[in-house]
């Protein structure tokens, strides 16, 4: 026989939260509850939560303001990239100032319609079978009015996303909903990216497309085996075919002359976990590169995979940590194919396919073909430029405008901003060297080591698409 008791506790203070915990623990031993529902209030909700956790048979039902709402999309948010636009390419005085670094890229915040999710995936806290998350779902009116005050608060746009409440179907309608609010209730102008569902119906992404900006969805792991060991509700269909759909109306729309036609999004971008298959740096950027070639995605974001807690449904899988140096690698690796056209291939050879924590991909790469090595900058075209350690599309582009001036000399290149730490050692100047002369790679190496696990060694974006 099934118990089912309701206990409200809506004033009580930190001190009586232990109370509350001792009382369930009790009700579970003496009338053998099979699920207790614990009202709460906001101040003891973090604590009550925390501490239930391993009592898988409390489910938490609460009625949350929408202060507290926020408070939680913003727990469960990660900032996603907004724009990312290609580094424009424009005499020696002003080159400087006119070739500059990209500006830190924008970001925008993410918030959800819903975290109530019918999908189980083991790394996800919104996965269903996680009885201890906060539950909430948004009015679609409701959660357009945060996302226009987060909007204008952050002035570069917000990104919708959602859980899968009750189906992709269903969840989809409820941002296209918010979407449309978005745009025609509160004449919201500026950026807005929108979360697809796995196995969204084609029909709906049309529709979330004419209001969004961009659309996104999850590859999530690199081999399609992955989808049963850590998210076992999807699969390679469902979300390659979403995926396949948003590139054909992009460039449709693109291709589109009339100044009447609908409007539609103009990018998708996806996520990608690193970690979770024992995949090499190799097998993802391969598929980070056909996606870019056949779906024409914006970016390709990668995230570490985690799994630390056992989820249910997964009984055999390991705890898994997956070190966030690795995210910063595959960004580089991924800029380098991206910007600077690497290859796969040439970033992870048979020989070498995982990226290092200690040597960028680039280093890496001029190292293993330290025989094209020095290159004059003087006479070398933009790619091989490109190809120096520690030259980047703005010192390449710099150095080619500086050319139409005078020749390019080690003081010429400090001028234009170039930095001679890395660069000294891979070029020279109207044949000048002012590198080390390096009896075996080794020594190259250590010159060029930056360790990425070592304390305080991190990365910007900027460093990663300028180097
Ligand atoms: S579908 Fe998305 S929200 Fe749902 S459990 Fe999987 S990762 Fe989490």
């Amino acid at each position: 026989m099934k118990y089912v008791m309701g206990i409200k506790y809506n004033q009580l203070k930190r001190d009586s939260t232990s109370c509350i915990l001792q009382e369930v623990e009790s009700l579970f031993n003496t009338i053998y509850c099979k699920k207790i529902f614990v009202r709460y209030n906001e101040y003891i909700s973090n604590f009550i939560a925390k501490e239930c956790s391993c009592m898988a048979n409390i489910i938490i039902k609460n009625d949350l303001t929408m202060e507290k709402k926020i408070d939680l999309m913003r727990q469960d948010s990660i900032f996603d990239v907004a724009d990312d636009d290609s580094v424009c390419i424009p005499d020696l005085s002003s080159i400087k100032n006119e070739v500059k670094s990209k500006k830190n890229l924008p970001k925008v915040p993410k918030i959800f319609m819903s975290n109530e999710c019918i999908f189980n995936c083991a790394y996800c806290e919104c996965r269903a079978s996680n009885d201890t998350r906060y539950c909430y779902t948004n009015d679609p009116k409701e959660l357009a009015q945060i996302a226009v005050d987060e909007a204008n608060k952050n002035g570069q746009g917000v990104f919708i996303s959602s859980a899968i409440f009750k189906n992709a179907d269903y969840t989809t309608e409820l941002i296209i909903g918010t979407l449309k609010c978005i745009r025609n209730d509160f004449g919201y102008k500026g950026y807005v990216h929108a979360k697809i569902m796995p196995g969204t119906d084609m029909e709906l992404i049309r529709q979330a497309g004419l209001y969004a900006n961009r659309l996104s969805v999850n590859i999530e792991v690199a081999k399609s085996e992955g989808y049963k060991k850590i998210a076992m509700n999807k699969t390679k269909e469902n979300i390659l075919t979403p995926m396949r759909h948003i590139s054909r109306l992009i460039k449709s729309a693109a291709s589109e002359k009339s100044r009447y036609a609908p409007r539609f999004a103009t990018s998708q971008i996806t996520q990608l976990m690193a970690g979770s298959m024992d995949e090499s740096d190799y097998e993802i950027l391969r598929l980070s590169k056909a996606m870019y070639n056949k779906y024409d995605l914006k970016r390709v974001y990668y995230t570490p995979f985690q799994y630390k807690h056992p989820a249910k449904g997964y009984a055999n899988l390991e705890p898994i940590s997956t070190p966030s140096w690795r995210m910063k690698r595959l960004y580089q690796a991924d800029r380098l194919m991206q910007l600077y056209d690497f290859t796969p291939e040439e970033i992870a050879p048979d020989f070498a396919p995982h990226l290092e924590s200690d040597i960028d991909p680039k280093a890496a790469w001029a190292i293993r073909n330290i025989h094209l090595y020095p290159i004059e900058v003087n006479t070398a075209d933009y790619e091989m430029l490109l190809r120096i350690p520690g030259i980047g599309v703005t010192y390449a582009a710099r150095i080619i405008k500086a050319r139409k001036y005078c020749k390019i000399s080690h003081e010429v290149l400090k001028a234009l901003g170039v930095s001679l730490k890395r660069s000294r050692h891979f070029l020279t100047c109207d044949g000048k060297y002012q590198g080390e002369k390096c009896e075996n790679i080794e020594v190259y190496r250590s010159l060029l080591a930056f360790p990425l696990d070592a304390p305080g060694n991190a990365l910007t974006v900027n460093a990663i698409e300028d180097d």
